[in-house]
C-alpha cells in the first residue's frame, strides 16, 4: 500500500482538532472518550484512504467539514460498549439469552450496600474470626428449600458437578434413561456425569423406570443416584417412575446419597400465583428422603445466577470440603442479591419485591390495562399515518426451561405496516434496545415480561425505532413480504 502524498496528509486535519470540536465533545458526554477518539481515528483513516484515491479535494477546511458528518454517523452506528439493559417484550419471564430474573430494589439495594466498601463474607464478626461463605444465606435457603444446610455456587449446572464430583467421582451414578435429559445451553446430564469422572449407569427405559431396574444396578461401585427432574419437557402416556420415598428406601438400604437436580427452584406452589401448573417443591423432595437438592437462583426463584444445594448436614459438608468448591463459589455480589431474594419468599413478600415473581403472578385483567397504556401512549407520541397498532391477546410463557405447559394469558401491542424484521432491527438498534416478538407477519410487543416503570421508555424506543424504520425505506410498500 502507497502512502498519502505529503500535501494530502498535511491537509488532513488532526484528530485533536477533530475531538475538540463541539459535536464531537456532546457525542463524548453521551458515549464516552473512548469510543469517540475510536470514531475520531476510523474517520480520518477512510478520509486518508479516499484523498489518496482522488475521491476527495486535499482542502482542510472541506475535509474537516466531511470528517465531523462522518463521525456522527460512525458514532450512532456503533452500540454503547457493555452489557445493556434491554426492555423484554417477548413475554418470556425467565429469558435465559437475556439474563432470566430481573432483580427487584430490596436485592439490588443488598448488593449496593455489600459491595460499596468491604463486607464479612467468610467473617464471623460475632466471634471476630473467619466464617464460612454460607453462613448467612444457609439458613434462609433452608426456610425456601429444605434441609439442614446449603451451599451455594455458581448456577445449579455447577450444582451438579460438585455434587457429582463430591460424592461419585471414580464411582458410579445410576440415572434413568427417561432422564438423560438435555436441559439447555449443552448441559447434558450424561456429559456432565463423564466429566465428573463418575460412570454413568442407565436404567430403565425411556418412557418406564421401576425401583427395581435401580435395585438391580445398585452394587459396590454405586456413588450415588441421581433423579434428574423433566423441567423443560413434559412426558405422557404409558409411563412410570419409582416414587422418592421408593428411592429414598434404596438409597439408604446402600448407604449412597440420593440427589435430586430439580432446577425450575420454585419458592412456592405456582399454582398460589394464579398459574395452573406448579413444579415439585425442593422442600418436599428432602421430606420425601432426598439427602441433597439442587435449584437454580434465578428460575423460579427470581434471584441472581446462582446454584443452591440444599439437604443434609454431613452430605452438605462434603460438598463444603470438597476443593472444587473454591473454584464454584460465588463472589459476594451474588450473596448479597442471593440472600435478599431467598429472605423475601422466606418473610412471605415474594410476590411484592421479587420482579419475577410478580411478572408471572400479575393477571391478564392488569396486563390488558398496561398494553392499553403502551398504546395510549403510541398513539399521543405521533405514529406514522400508515403505521396501525392494535390490542391483542396473546399466550406468554414462564422461560428458563421451567413450566413448559404452562401458558400465561397476556397481552400486547400489534405493530402492523412495516415489515416486522425491519423494525425489530429497529428496536434492537435503539439507545433502549427492546426485544420482541414476530409472528402472523407482525412485531408484537407483549407486556408480560416488561416490568410496569418500563413502559413510558418502551413507548419512547418504539416510536423511535418507528421513525428509523421509515428512514431506512422499510416502508410497505418497499417492504417484502410484510
Ligand atoms: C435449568 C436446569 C439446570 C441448569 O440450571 P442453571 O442454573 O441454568 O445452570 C440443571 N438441571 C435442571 C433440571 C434444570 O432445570
Amino acid at each position: 500500500m502507497s502512502q498519502p502524498t505529503p500535501a494530502a496528509r498535511r491537509a488532513l486535519p488532526p484528530a485533536h482538532e477533530i475531538l475538540a470540536t463541539t459535536l464531537a465533545q456532546e457525542l463524548i458526554e453521551q458515549r464516552g472518550r473512548p469510543a469517540v477518539t475510536a470514531a475520531v481515528r476510523a474517520v480520518l483513516d477512510t478520509l486518508r484512504a479516499e484523498l489518496l484515491a482522488g475521491a476527495l479535494p486535499a482542502e482542510r477546511d472541506a475535509l474537516r467539514t466531511v470528517a465531523v458528518a462522518r463521525l456522527q454517523q460512525q458514532v450512532m452506528s456503533t452500540r454503547p460498549a457493555g452489557l445493556r439493559r434491554v426492555i423484554n417484550a417477548t413475554g418470556v419471564v425467565l429469558h435465559t439469552n437475556l439474563g432470566r430474573a430481573p432483580l427487584g430494589e430490596t436485592a439490588l439495594a443488598a448488593v449496593t450496600e455489600a459491595c460499596r466498601g468491604y463486607a464479612a463474607v467468610e467473617y464471623d464478626l460475632a466471634r471476630g474470626a473467619r466464617g464460612h461463605r454460607d453462613a448467612l444465606v444457609a439458613p434462609l435457603a433452608n426456610a425456601v428449600f429444605g434441609g439442614d444446610d446449603a451451599v451455594v455456587v455458581n448456577n445449579c449446572a455447577a450444582a451438579v458437578l460438585l455434587a457429582a464430583t463430591a460424592l461419585a467421582a471414580g464411582r458410579e451414578v445410576v440415572v434413568s434413561r427417561g432422564e438423560l435429559v438435555e436441559i439447555g445451553g449443552g448441559f447434558r446430564v450424561p456429559d456432565v456425569i463423564a466429566s465428573c469422572g463418575a460412570r454413568l449407569v442407565e436404567v430403565g427405559t425411556t418412557n418406564k423406570t421401576r425401583a427395581a431396574d435401580y435395585e438391580r444396578a445398585l452394587g459396590p461401585d454405586t456413588g450415588a443416584i441421581l433423579v434428574v427432574h423433566r423441567s423443560n419437557f413434559a412426558m405422557v402416556g404409558f409411563t412410570a417412575q419409582p416414587t422418592l420415598p421408593e428411592l429414598a428406601a434404596l438409597a439408604r438400604a446402600r448407604g449412597v446419597p440420593l440427589l435430586v437436580d430439580l432446577g425450575s427452584g420454585a419458592g412456592e406452589d405456582t399454582r398460589a400465583l394464579g398459574l395452573r401448573t406448579r413444579e415439585p417443591l425442593s422442600r418436599e423432595c428432602v421430606a420425601e428422603g432426598a439427602d441433597l437438592v439442587m435449584v437454580s437462583g434465578d428460575k423460579l426463584l427470581g434471584g441472581p445466577q446462582a446454584g443452591i444445594i440444599v439437604g443434609g448436614s454431613v452430605w452438605v459438608g462434603r460438598l463444603r470440603a470438597h476443593p472444587l468448591m473454591r473454584a464454584l463459589r460465588p463472589g459476594r455480589l451474588v450473596l448479597a442479591a442471593l440472600e435478599a431474594t431467598l429472605r423475601a419468599h422466606a418473610d412471605g413478600r415474594a410476590a411484592r419485591d421479587v420482579p419475577a415473581v410478580a411478572l408471572l403472578a400479575r393477571p391478564a385483567a392488569e396486563l390488558r390495562a398496561l398494553a392499553e397504556t403502551l398504546l395510549a401512549t403510541l398513539v399521543a407520541g405521533g405514529l406514522p399515518d400508515y403505521v396501525k397498532t392494535s390490542l391483542t391477546a396473546t399466550e406468554a410463557r414462564v422461560g428458563g426451561g421451567t413450566l413448559p405447559l404452562e401458558v400465561l394469558a397476556s397481552w400486547a401491542v400489534r405493530v402492523d405496516g412495516v415489515a416486522p424484521d425491519a423494525l425489530a432491527a429497529a428496536l434492537r438498534a435503539g439507545d433502549r434496545p427492546v426485544v420482541g416478538r414476530g409472528f402472523d407477519g407482525a412485531l408484537h410487543l407483549d407486556v408480560r415480561s416488561v416490568l410496569p416503570w418500563e413502559v413510558g421508555d418502551l413507548a419512547m424506543a418504539v416510536l423511535a425505532a418507528l421513525h428509523q424504520t421509515v428512514a431506512n425505506g422499510a416502508r410497505p410498500e418497499h417492504a417484502s413480504g410484510a
